[in-house]
């Protein structure tokens, strides 16, 4: 499993979680460069232990267990994950591998 940071977290960037967070998997931390230049934060899906202490510390309730994140934001699984290994999400391979009958199956609405 792996908590996931979904849409709400865009543009809020809270960071209570990332201080909430005991293995240092939400990023990026504001003294971070990259803080500025991203639109949310991410959850490392290797890294998070499933603790949960994230959850009640979110002001927008943008974080979800897997199996509780909303059909529509299915694709921020992804989205977490690709920021994670230093990629960006790409919606093309993305939508390639749904339509391949991959684990989420609702469109993915453009960014
Ligand atoms: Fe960190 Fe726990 Fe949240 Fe995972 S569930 S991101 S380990 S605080």
């Amino acid at each position: 499993m792996a908590y996931v940071i979904a849409e709400p977290c865009i543009g809020t960037k809270d960071t209570a979680c990332v201080d909430a967070c005991p293995v240092d998997c939400i990023h990026p931390k504001k003294d971070s460069e990259k803080y500025a230049t991203e639109e949310m934060l991410y959850i490392d899906p290797v890294e998070c232990i499933d603790c949960g202490a994230c959850v009640p510390v979110c002001p927008v309730a943008a974080i979800f267990t897997l199996e509780d994140l909303p059909e529509k934001w299915q694709h921020f699984a992804e989205i977490n994950a690709s920021y994670a290994v230093g990629g960006k999400f790409q919606q093309d391979k993305f939508q390639k591998r749904v339509a391949q009958g991959a684990h989420v199956e609702q469109e993915v609405a453009p960014r």
